[in-house]
């Protein structure tokens, strides 16, 4: 089950490697690579289970629609809140993550530093 789009109504066949996901995040937990990018995309309807092939250059209002049983599958997506209180916590306790935030931090300053730089020059 997808924990990130709650109320998903199709699954989304990934065009890289061929397997089924709820939504682009489930890809990107479970896999180690990118997501690929495709105009034909492959869906399985979640209400009728049957499958459907749609190409995202002639999305239409008529394609947010299973075409086996009509299930309006594209949605405002309901996500779950984010409890940034607990994950601030356990950021703190768990020394591995601390590690990941600042490597991640230090990217993230790098740009900021660059464009601090171009500002400044400008
Ligand atoms: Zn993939
Ligand atoms: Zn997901
Ligand atoms: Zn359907």
């Amino acid at each position: 089950m997808c924990k990130h789009v709650l109320n998903a109504q199709v699954a989304i066949r990934s065009p890289c490697c061929r397997k089924w996901f709820d939504c682009a995040e489930c890809h990107q937990e479970k896999e180690d690579h990118q997501l690929l990018q495709s105009f034909d995309m492959t869906f399985a309807c979640k209400k009728c289970k049957k499958c459907f092939r749609k190409d995202a250059r002639e999305f239409e209002e008529s394609d947010e629609y299973c075409p086996h049983c009509d299930n309006h599958f594209v949605i405002d997506a309901i996500t779950p809140k984010p409890s940034l209180q607990v994950e601030g916590e356990d950021v703190r306790v768990d020394s591995r993550m601390l590690k990941d935030e600042r490597t991640r931090g230090e990217d993230q300053r790098t740009i900021f530093n660059l464009k601090d730089a171009a500002d400044r020059l400008g």
